[in-house]
């Protein structure tokens, strides 16, 4: 039996942090031997938050190292930057022409990104994020996508694109299923419910347990907890939320011993700190490698880039015969 094609991207913002790990990097990689995955570095889609595109390569670069680092396979998942796959914006020219813009001003996560980016334009790249996206998926033949709960909506509109495509012109697309991803939102260090490096309040995959330790004494815990023997409120501190994910076999005892007063939060904390950096160590070692031998991480890319080319060739071939545009 075929297996089911996956398609999974990150913009290109250069190191990546725990959040990206516990909230897609650790599900992509769990996800490779099941599926046939796709892994996209969406540069295009970083236009819209940052039109700077000074260290656009060198921060592609930088996450494609963490994504091997983690464990991402490229024998088995071509990893690709969407700039170097012209056939994405040929599709979305074409995606474009059969959704209206009262649907796209609909999408919930545009609202959102307004309010939290506070942008103040929108640009048409934000209104036409979800179509970018539905051919970034699209072009593969996604059957699936993993993603947060808040992403849920954009691909409600690839399936709507995918529906009146096939409807129109004939049989091509999928209608891709979310697959959600369990751990989808690491809260930051100072409790903003997102970590970003944009807000300074991140653990990189790359950082040393000297590092990891110094950022962790900055988390902020419950605040009524002043000193050990203070009872504390786990349910509404941050570090407990991190236990919660890198430390679940003593979750009940940090419970325990937070809400008696006996556990002070710097030893809360180092016990936490300890178990990220064990986490972490087998990434950081593996990066030092890819960091040693830039030359295999660049051809990795290229061979990527063919592979993921060949497949958007194929789909547009077949785009062009229904569309009778051959
Ligand atoms: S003891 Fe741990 S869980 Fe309790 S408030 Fe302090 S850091 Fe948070």
């Amino acid at each position: 039996m075929l297996k089911k094609r996956i398609l999974s991207g990150m913009r290109p913002t250069g190191k990546l942090h725990i959040g990206h790990y516990v909230g897609a990097l650790e599900n992509w990689v769990n996800l490779q031997d099941q599926y046939n995955n796709f892994h996209l570095i969406a540069d295009y889609h970083a236009l819209t938050t940052n039109p700077d595109t000074t260290n656009i390569y060198e921060d592609s670069i930088d996450m494609l190292i963490d994504w091997l680092a983690a464990g991402l396979d490229p024998k088995k998942s071509p990893m690709f930057r969407q700039s170097q796959i012209k056939q994405h914006t040929e599709l979305n020219l074409i995606f474009g022409m059969l959704i209206t813009v009262n649907r796209l001003e609909r999408n919930p996560t545009l609202k959102d990104q307004v309010r939290d980016l506070h942008i103040d334009n929108i640009i048409f790249g934000h209104l036409g994020y979800p179509v970018l996206q539905a051919a970034d998926i699209l072009l593969y033949k996604g059957d699936a996508v993993p993603v947060g709960e808040d992403q849920v909506p954009h691909i409600e509109i690839s399936r709507e694109i995918a529906r009146r495509f096939n409807n129109q012109y004939g049989n091509v697309f999928p209608e891709p299923e979310p697959m959600l991803t369990k751990f989808a939102r690491l809260p930051g260090l100072d409790g903003n419910a997102k970590m970003s490096k944009s807000l300074g309040n991140t653990i990189l995959l790359s950082d040393d347990p000297e590092t990891v330790k110094a950022k962790m004494k900055k988390a902020v815990t419950d605040p009524k907890k002043i000193r050990k023997g203070d009872p504390g409120n786990p349910e509404i501190c941050l570090v407990f939320s991190y236990h919660k994910k890198f430390n679940a076999g003593e979750v009940s005892e940090i419970d325990a011993g937070c809400r008696t007063g006996a556990l002070g939060c710097l030893d809360c904390k180092m016990k936490c700190a300890s178990k990220i950096s064990d986490l972490i160590e087998p990434i950081r070692d593996k990066r030092k490698y890819y960091e040693k031998n830039l030359d295999e991480v660049k051809d990795i890319l290229a061979d990527g880039e063919k592979r993921g080319r060949e497949e958007a060739v194929q789909t547009m071939s077949e785009v062009h015969d229904k569309m009778k545009l051959g």
